[in-house]
């Protein structure tokens, strides 16, 4: 009987160890890849004005650009040059 007893604590354990460390990494490279818009912006896409605040963000070279949405945020991730062209 004890070994069973063992047995669910050590999968406890180790569930209790997994699943925080795994949590902890989404939420990083969440961080990561998201940031909050400080101030209104223009979407580099489509120039639509957006607001600050929004998370609809991508950061290229320390800036962060804010989109109007998924779309135009698409577009710029695979493209960032084409829409930074002046
Ligand atoms: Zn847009």
């Amino acid at each position: 009987m004890k070994k069973y007893f063992f047995a669910a604590v050590a999968i406890l354990l180790a569930f209790d160890v997994a699943v925080p460390i795994h949590a902890n990494a989404d939420c990083f490279s969440q961080r990561m890849a998201m940031d909050t818009l400080r101030k209104d912006d223009i979407d580099p896409v489509c120039k639509m004005k957006v607001k600050a605040g929004i998370t609809r963000t991508h950061v290229h070279y320390k800036t962060v650009y804010g989109f109007c949405s998924e779309g135009c945020k698409k577009s710029f991730v695979k493209q960032p040059e084409k829409y930074l062209k002046k």
